[in-house]
């Protein structure tokens, strides 16, 4: 009897610790949605629905704004030659995306996310090429956006402007907002109140204690863009918080 009582007690905490062990790994963020084994153009508002589909921990996406301050979701400064922060709302609305999307206005953007709860919506604010006040103005208008479509709780935020970080954190301080730029410590980073880092994997291979240093902290960690398995699963063993993608599908298979 004692001795299945030790057994049951045995098995009972191997469960809990691997209940604990699967709650420590690595959430998934798809990068620019999930578009490369989808056929979904990258940052598509289709791109973002399947990242919703596949589970995905969360979309990541970019944006800019127009000269007329209108804001639009895409990577790149110009798109099919046209300069995003040069061109008018009513020119960049003319423009469709390969897979036959117009290109999508944050707006539209954030309601196509916000008819769910579990994909959150990790929103990378660009550098303005043209000025530093641009790069605020669409921060502060981003921020405005995000509270007026109520998607705050679903929202994380991503720059790599320190500045454009330290905005956010003071029009919303409860936001989530890690730095990309890979060039601030674990300190300079908890100092400045931001909630974690989100560096180029390299930044972390070459700075490993970094890791340490911002779990110790407290601080989250997300790292970009990691998309072949052995990067992955250094990742993983090393109990990052997020891993942004261009791969959700495989990364998902490896951890779960
Ligand atoms: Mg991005």
């Amino acid at each position: 009897m004692k001795k299945n009582i030790l057994v049951f007690t045995a098995l009972f905490f191997c469960l809990i610790t691997f209940e604990g062990m699967s709650q420590n790994k690595s959430k998934v963020i798809a990068h620019r949605g999930a578009w490369k084994n989808t056929g979904a153009t990258e940052n598509s508002i289709a791109a973002l629905e399947h990242a919703i589909k596949l589970g995905c921990y969360g979309s990541e996406f970019d944006v800019h704004m127009s000269v007329d301050s209108v804001i639009f979701v895409n990577h790149d400064h110009t798109i099919q030659g046209t300069d995003i922060e040069k061109a008018t709302a009513q020119e960049l609305s003319q423009i469709k995306l390969g897979n036959g999307e117009s290109l999508p206005t944050l707006e539209a953007y954030l309601k196509a996310g916000s008819k769910q709860k579990k994909t959150r919506l990790i929103l990378e604010i660009k550098t303005s090429r043209i000025s530093k006040e641009r790069s605020l103005a669409l921060t502060k208008k981003c921020v405005e956006m995000v509270k007026a479509l109520k998607v705050e709780k679903i929202t994380d935020y991503i720059a790599f402007d320190f500045d454009v970080c330290l905005k956010v954190k003071e029009l919303a301080p409860k936001a989530h907002v890690e730095y990309l730029n890979g060039d601030k410590t674990p300190t300079e980073i908890q100092a400045a109140k931001l909630s974690g880092t989100d560096y180029h994997y390299s930044v972390y291979k070459k700075n490993e204690n970094w890791i340490d240093e911002l779990q110790s902290k407290k601080l989250a960690i997300n790292v970009w863009t990691v998309n072949d398995k052995p990067t992955m699963q250094w990742f993983v063993d090393k109990k990052v918080d997020f891993i942004t993608t261009n791969e959700p599908e495989l990364l998902l298979e490896l951890v779960k």
